[in-house]
């Protein structure tokens, strides 16, 4: 029986990385919660025992039938019949498979008919589902929005809403607009309050929305008349079987054929408000989007080793020359950079996924009693470190997930261009991991901030005081040094005082400090796993290549050379 989850033995080592005991401990309360719930975990043993069956159960079905049916989806996709969406017959058996197995609303609470799993193994099992099948883990994933309604919303909102999920009720995030996609304060659906009624309706275009036909969405809408940015959308929380909403089409799209991709029309539909007016873009948008980066970059981590495991699969299998070839060099040299791309992007996945637990853990504890001390302490730090984390996450897994199903077709020679192997779905479906959930250029606008506030440096210089291994000594000091390299790159560039500057170089510092961190934290692993040792000097050398690459570009140009870029386009603008 195939299994994605047993048979990846990486998984189950970041689920007993140190921090867990402290998540867990946080997650069920000291355990208080046993005397509430009969299927509450009695000890960190036994929840670290009910994570691993649930992440059984995960794989198994993601091996047996979310896998299987991915042609098929891929193939038939989703169609819109008298207003509906109608579902592939796959994704509909993968939707029955999970609810039948209790899997929607994984992190939820206990009472409201959640497993109340941390963020690591719900992370982990999207990174399962997006192996599968990367295009159904968007209708899976989706659960994120009711994260963002128990984060935020009042009680009566919450009950109403959120037993449904654990039932198979899917769900929607309707930001983006025509005009409105990047610049999301750029924002014009019409949300007006209903005197009579109570409620708040909704008027206007959303575009782009996957699973727009979901049974509960979330909208973010401009409830201040006469403002024109952020602060003036607040977020609501839409049910279908209200009515109002027509679904205008569906895209007809590269990749993740299975997952449907809407733009629905809003005409007066009945909402409720989430939490208070004028926060939905600048609080909880902000918040939910976090999640679903994270989303993301467990969907960019499980295609990244979909498609290592199809090309190194095949590099076995084919032979030319009078060999298979992966005997030779260039060929498993590719393969080897695909396997440490992928495991350096699950490094900081599951390091960036244990920041968010705590600190969302934590906030919420914040709402029943007051923080002692210590807890606040943690709140900021790992509040602040899944700030600057997130970010350099999403960039690095989906540029690598990108870079890997380039290389799996590479690997597979002309048949990769054909339909018969997955890596042609495979190479489709990862080309939107760069864009959707903020672009690659958007990262960088969040992460650069990490950069000039000192927060990665911060983090480098902590991670560089650990006791590692004496064989790692060398290693250790090659991260100095291009820590120390790195601070220099970011004085060059900022010293200067020039905005668009450091908006041109941006890009290069964050993957500086991008390399630097991923290679620590296969460090950090490797001494828990000598399995790691290997990564880490292969990372290593990768890392110094590409480290050298971004740094001798910021030597290269100055902020006058900005302008010789600039002339090819804006000649007339320059004179
Ligand atoms: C398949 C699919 C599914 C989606 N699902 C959803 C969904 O469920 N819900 C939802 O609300 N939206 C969804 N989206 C929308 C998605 O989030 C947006 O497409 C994305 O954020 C980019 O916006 P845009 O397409 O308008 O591009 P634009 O914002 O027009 O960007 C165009 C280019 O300009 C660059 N750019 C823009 N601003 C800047 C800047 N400040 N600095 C540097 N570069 C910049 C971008 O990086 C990009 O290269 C989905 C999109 C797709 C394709």
């Amino acid at each position: 029986m195939a299994n994605f989850y047993t048979d990846n033995k990486d998984l189950k080592f970041q689920l007993s990385n140190p921090l867990m005991e402290k998540i867990v401990n946080l997650r069920e309360e000291n355990f208080a919660q046993k005397e509430k719930w009969v299927e509450a975990p009695l000890d960190y043993e036994d929840a670290l025992d009910t994570y691993d069956k649930v992440l059984e159960i995960v794989g198994e079905i993601c091996g047996e039938i979310i896998g299987p049916n991915a042609e098929e989806v891929d193939l038939n996709g989703p169609k819109v019949v008298d207003n509906k969406v109608v579902y592939a017959p796959g994704t509909q058996q993968n939707i029955d498979a999970l609810t039948q197995a209790g899997l929607f609303g994984m992190s939820l609470p206990r009472e409201y008919d959640g497993l109340n799993l941390p963020m690591v193994p719900y992370v982990m099992a999207a990174e399962l589902v997006s192996r599968a099948d990367a295009g159904f883990a968007n209708i899976w994933g989706l659960q994120d929005c009711a994260e963002t309604i128990h984060e935020f919303a009042n009680e009566e909102i919450k009950k109403e809403f959120l037993p449904r999920v654990n039932k198979g009720d899917t769900m929607s995030m309707d930001l983006t607009e025509p005009d409105a996609g990047s610049d999301l304060q750029a924002v014009q659906l019409k949300a007006t309050y209903d005197e009579k009624t109570g409620n708040w309706l909704l008027n206007g275009v959303k575009r782009f929305i996957t699973n727009g036909d979901a049974d509960i969405s979330l909208v973010l809408a401009r409830s201040e008349e006469g403002t024109m940015d952020g602060r003036g959308l607040s977020l609501f929380v839409y049910d279908r079987r209200d009515g109002g909403v027509t679904i205008r089409r569906i895209e007809n799209k590269m990749g993740i054929k299975g997952s449907p991709t809407a733009e629905k029309v809003y005409k007066n539909a009945p909402a409720k408000l989430v939490g208070d007016r004028r926060l939905g873009l600048i609080r909880y948008v902000m918040s939910l989007m976090n999640s679903a980066r994270l989303g993301v970059g467990a969907q960019s981590v499980g295609l990244s080793e979909a498609a290592y495991r199809e090309a190194l699969k095949y590099a076995y299998e084919r032979e030319q020359f009078g060999k298979a070839i992966i005997k030779f060099p260039a060929v498993y040299e590719i393969l080897t950079t695909m396997r440490i791309k992928t495991e350096a992007t699950r490094a900081l996945l599951y390091e960036t996924s244990r920041y968010v637990d705590i600190y969302k853990t934590l906030t919420h504890i914040s709402k029943s009693r007051s923080l002692t001390p210590e807890e606040r302490n943690d709140l900021k730090f790992y509040q602040r470190l899944s700030d600057a984390f997130t970010p350099l996450l999403k960039l690095f897994s989906s540029e690598y997930a990108n870079e890997n199903a380039y290389d799996a077709i590479q690997i597979h020679g002309g048949t990769g261009f054909m339909k018969d192997f997955p890596v042609e779905r495979l190479y489709r479906d990862a080309r939107i991991t760069s864009i959707y959930e903020g672009t690659s250029q958007l990262q960088v606008v969040a992460a650069i901030r990490s950069v000039i506030n000192g927060a990665y440096l911060k983090r480098i210089n902590e991670f560089n005081e650990i006791d590692f291994k004496p064989e790692f000594q060398s290693v250790k000091n090659q991260l100095k040094d291009m820590a120390e390299r790195f601070a220099k790159s970011t004085e060059n560039v900022t010293k200067a005082g020039d905005g668009e500057y450091l908006d041109f170089q941006a890009r290069r510092l964050v993957e500086m400090a991008g390399y630097i961190i991923m290679t620590q934290l296969l460090m950090i692993d490797a001494m828990r796993d000598d399995k790691f040792e290997d990564s880490v000097h292969l990372f290593l050398n990768f890392a110094k290549a590409k480290f050298v690459e971004a740094e001798s570009f910021i030597n290269s140009f100055d902020e006058d050379d900005i302008a010789l870029y600039k002339k090819e386009f804006f000649a007339k603008e320059l004179d």
